[in-house]
Parts: C-alpha cells; sequence; structure tokens
C-alpha cells in the first residue's frame, strides 16, 4: 500500500485526485488531507477516506473539525496551520504528497515534502514558479522524484525521452511545444474585455477548476505560469518552448524532435488522467476517465498565441528572461490582481496591467535564498494591493 498525503484536498485536484484513489483502494492509502477554511468537507472526506491526519489551516476551522470527528469517533488526528501541512507533507509512512494548494500558500509545505525526499505530484506551479532554482536542489539532493500534475507538463513528461532528466534537454529534442486553449475570450472583441464578469472569466470551455487557475486561464497568465515551470522541470529556456492554441483541449502538449516527429499526448480534459498517470509512475492505472472518441466530430484546431490580447503571456516570458526574484514578483502581483478582479475591485484587463506596473516598481534580485524570495513577494503584494486600494 503506497501511503499519500494531499495538501488541498477540498480543492478540485484535491476531489479528482481523491477519487481516483477511490477506483484504487487496494493500492492507495490516504495517510493525510488538508484545507485552509472548509471544515464540513474535509470532514466528510474524513468520513469516507480515514486518513490518519487532517490539516486545517484556519485555527476556528480546526476546532470545529476536531469537534465533529470526536462526535463521529473517526481515529483522525487534527493539526492547525502551517506546521501542521509540514508536518503531515513530511511523514514517515507517506511516499506520495500530492501539491494541490493554490498559490504562493503552497510553496513551504510542497517544498518540505520535496526536501524529506517524497514522490512529489506537483499541481502547485506557483511554487515552482516562484523558488525554481531551490525547489528543483531540494530536488536533487533529496532524491525526491518530481512528476509534474498539470496536464500540459504531464504530457511532456510522457512525450520526452526516458532519459531527460539525466542531463539538459537532450539532443534530439527540438522543442517542447506548450498548448493551451486559449480560455474562454480568445474570440471576444476586445473592446468588451474591460467588462467580463467573474463569472464569465471563470466559466473555462473545457476544463472545470478553481477560481484561481480559472482567472489565469482567462488572462493566459496560466500558461505564462507553465512557460517558467516548464523550463524548471525541464532544465531549459524560453527559446525552446513554443506556446500553441489548441482550442479543444485533446492535446495537453507535445514535444518536436530533430528528425520531425512531433510525439503528443492525447486524452479528455480531465485530470484524474494526469492525476493517476503520476501516482502509477512508471506503471499504469485506471483512472476513471472517459476514453478519447475519434468518431464523434473530434476536431483539433491549432493558432499562435494574440501577444495583444493576452500581454500576461510577454509579462512571464520578460519575468523567467529576466530571472531571480522576478518571476516571484510576476507571481505575487498576479495573486493580488486576481483576487482584487474576483472581488470586483479590478477590471479583467487590469490583471495584466496591474502585473506590469508592479513588474517596473519592483527591481529583481538573485534568488539566493527562500528568504530573498519570500520578501519579494510580500513587498509585491504591497505595491500590488496599495495599487488597487488608490484605485
Ligand atoms: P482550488 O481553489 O479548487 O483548491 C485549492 C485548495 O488549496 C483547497 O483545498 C484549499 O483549501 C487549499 N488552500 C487555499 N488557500 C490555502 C492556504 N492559504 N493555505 C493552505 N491551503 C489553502 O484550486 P485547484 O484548481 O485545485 O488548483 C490547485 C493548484 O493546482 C493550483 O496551483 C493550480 O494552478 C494547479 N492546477 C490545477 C488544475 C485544475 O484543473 N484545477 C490544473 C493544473 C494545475
Ligand atoms: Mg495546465
Amino acid at each position: 500500500m503506497t501511503g499519500i498525503c494531499i495538501l488541498g484536498s477540498t480543492g478540485s485536484i484535491g476531489v479528482s485526485t481523491l477519487e481516483v484513489i477511490a477506483g484504487q483502494k487496494d493500492r492507495f492509502r490516504v495517510v493525510a488531507l488538508t484545507a485552509n477554511t472548509q471544515a464540513e468537507r474535509l470532514f466528510e472526506q474524513c468520513q469516507r477516506f480515514e486518513p490518519e491526519f487532517a490539516v486545517m489551516v484556519d485555527a476556528d476551522a480546526a476546532q470545529q473539525l476536531q469537534k465533529k470527528i470526536k462526535q463521529a469517533g473517526l481515529a483522525t488526528e487534527v493539526r492547525q496551520g502551517l506546521d501542521g501541512l509540514i508536518e503531515v507533507a513530511t511523514l514517515p509512512q507517506t511516499e506520495q504528497v500530492m501539491a494541490a494548494i493554490v498559490g504562493a500558500a503552497g510553496l513551504l509545505p510542497t517544498l518540505a515534502a520535496a526536501e524529506a525526499g517524497k514522490r512529489v505530484l506537483l499541481a502547485n506551479k506557483e511554487a515552482l514558479v516562484m523558488s525554481g532554482q531551490i525547489f528543483m536542489d531540494a530536488v536533487k539532493k533529496s532524491g525526491a522524484e518530481l512528476l509534474p500534475i498539470d496536464s500540459e507538463h504531464n504530457a511532456i513528461f510522457q512525450c520526452l525521452p526516458e532519459d531527460y532528466q539525466t542531463g539538459r534537454m537532450q539532443a534530439g529534442v527540438r522543442k517542447i511545444l506548450l498548448t493551451g486553449s486559449g480560455g474562454p475570450f480568445r474570440n471576444t472583441p476586445l473592446d468588451e474585455l474591460q467588462g467580463v464578469t467573474p463569472d464569465q472569466a471563470c466559466a473555462h470551455p473545457n476544463w472545470s477548476m478553481g477560481r484561481k487557475i480559472s482567472v489565469d486561464s482567462a488572462t493566459m497568465m496560466n500558461k505564462g505560469l507553465e512557460l517558467i515551470e516548464a523550463c524548471w522541470l525541464f532544465d531549459t529556456s524560453p527559446d525552446n518552448i513554443e506556446i500553441v492554441v489548441h482550442p479543444q483541449s485533446i492535446i495537453h502538449s507535445m514535444v518536436e524532435y530533430v528528425d520531425g516527429s512531433v510525439l503528443a499526448q492525447m486524452g479528455m480534459p480531465d485530470m484524474r488522467t494526469p492525476i493517476a498517470h503520476a501516482m502509477a509512475w512508471p506503471q499504469r492505472m485506471a483512472s476513471g476517465v472517459a476514453r478519447l472518441d475519434f468518431f464523434n466530430s473530434m476536431q483539433l484546431d491549432f493558432q499562435k498565441p494574440d501577444y495583444e490580447r493576452f500581454p500576461c503571456l510577454r509579462l512571464s516570458d520578460e519575468a523567467i528572461r529576466t530571472a531571480g526574484t522576478m518571476p516571484a514578483i510576476l507571481n505575487a502581483a498576479n495573486e493580488i490582481a486576481v483576487q482584487a478582479f474576483l472581488d470586483k475591485r479590478l477590471a479583467f484587463t487590469g490583471i495584466a496591467k496591474l502585473v506590469e506596473q508592479v513588474m517596473r516598481t519592483m527591481s529583481s534580485r538573485a534568488a539566493a535564498s527562500l528568504a530573498v524570495i519570500l520578501e519579494d513577494d510580500a513587498q509585491a503584494r504591497e505595491v500590488a494591493s496599495s495599487i488597487v486600494n488608490a484605485g
């Protein structure tokens, strides 16, 4: 039995992971589940999966959960806060850690899992965007296995030569083709983007996801963060990565070789596929995902990305080329901007503008330590918040 801890089990990726586990109960057992504030939801998951530990970040929610668990007579031990997250991410009885907290909040527990040498199932791309070198060094040092859950990176992982991890991008690979759907506003007239609502932005045509990543998909900041994520995961530069808009999300990314071969990974747009892939790797196991139907009007279209419509693509390219703490600054400003948009305090088109303003205000430093990264993250949030507050 493989022990697994799910950081962020009440979210979209967390729930999909539990669905995969529910179909593989003879292979996986849930050691720990964590959530931010949703005690009721985490309690239901505890009843169903009986983990040894459950962590609530919020103190009141932790008390609530504790009470419910006692009443129900469950053996699950409740922990609280960041310390609790780090404790369960590093337990000796846990082989795999699903990193599915959204945003910078996932950095420290995910890094702790990497340092503890776990198989890290990485959904939380923000952690890698912020701390790329430190994170990859931690993986190397501890011998952790870092397996991408992001569907594109999981696809690239499947299409790269098996030995790519042993060196720099292997000779023979010409380019990584990072696909993205273009989100809900791919064809919206440019002058209407200003007025789109959070609900419109969160209505992704192909994927059902948490609200933050849904907005990121609508601005294509998600693809920008994924560009940075891919540079770290596959030890390459943005020069070797081409973004390809593919509205149907059937191909999840591709690798092009020097002989003209292009390998693509295809499947239904359902995160249970990359989750099951990474959990079972190097084997395969059933995920519960529907089969692709090639005979029911399947169509595959491709377009160049539109940098005018999606300025976040340009900003993230700039951030990774600037390097140092700039990706962390970009990420922090984006988190504040997205939340302000969801709270209806910022227009949709204001997201990219705010991120750019913060990037112009701050200067990048060498990302020499976690402390430096967290400092610039905090400062970028402050700068971004004060711009939002000033209206
Ligand atoms: P979500 O909003 O649905 O879930 C987020 C989870 O994180 C919840 O369990 C929540 O309790 C927890 N959380 C939120 N704030 C927290 C905090 N401050 N401290 C601790 N825990 C906190 O998000 P999601 O869509 O599941 O995405 C999770 C991560 O996976 C993101 O980094 C996202 O970019 C990545 N990802 C998601 C998808 C997808 O299909 N949803 C695909 C690829 C990558
Ligand atoms: Mg993705």
